[in-house]
């Protein structure tokens, strides 16, 4: 049930000042940090990161404005590590669109953009983080953006008492 999830503070957020808010966050739900650099990638990295599956779901027109928006700028890339870390990492992040993401989440607290403004606008939702969506998703990401020497084991002290 330990499971490991690949965060990306996105282009606006790293902009916006909110990389640190943003860890803070994690760090203070119990989420271990195992991994985390600072990458500005190029277009054909962010293809293997914004897969087909993206086309699939939300659209060809959708990936391609994707893929310009994660080379905008540096991200931040964290794995980290919890208990069923996917779906928990997932929840505190929030919805998609920061419109309805609820507050307290990351999307609703620090962005209000919807579906409807980037559309007009032609661009893709800045909502601030990437998070894996299931556990296949965080396999093929975390081994996109991490070497396995990028990723460390070791106890938090709490480990040794609560889990
Ligand atoms: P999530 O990031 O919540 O897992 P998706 O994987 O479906 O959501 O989409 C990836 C990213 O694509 C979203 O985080 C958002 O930045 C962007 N996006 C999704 N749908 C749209 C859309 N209709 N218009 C613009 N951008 C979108
Ligand atoms: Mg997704």
């Amino acid at each position: 049930m330990i499971e490991r999830t690949l965060i990306l503070v996105k282009p606006d957020g790293v902009q916006r000042h909110l990389v640190g808010e943003v860890i803070s966050r994690f760090e203070k739900a119990g989420l271990k940090i195992v991994g985390m650099k600072m990458v500005w990638c190029d277009k054909e990295h962010a293809m293997k990161h914004y897969t087909e599956d993206i086309t699939v779901r939300r659209g060809e027109h959708v990936r391609n404005k994707l893929l310009r928006f994660l080379v905008m700028g540096p991200v931040v890339a964290l794995c980290l590590e919890g208990i069923e870390a996917v779906d928990v990492v997932r929840k505190i992040v929030g919805d998609t669109q920061p419109k309805t993401a609820a507050p307290g989440t990351i999307r609703g607290d620090y962005a209000h953009i919807s579906y409807a403004y980037a559309d007009a606008h032609d661009k893709a939702i800045p909502n601030l983080i990437h998070a894996s969506g299931n556990k296949d998703e965080a396999k093929a990401e975390i081994a996109l953006w991490f070497k396995d020497s990028e990723l460390y084991n070791y106890k938090l002290p709490h480990e040794e008492h609560i889990l």
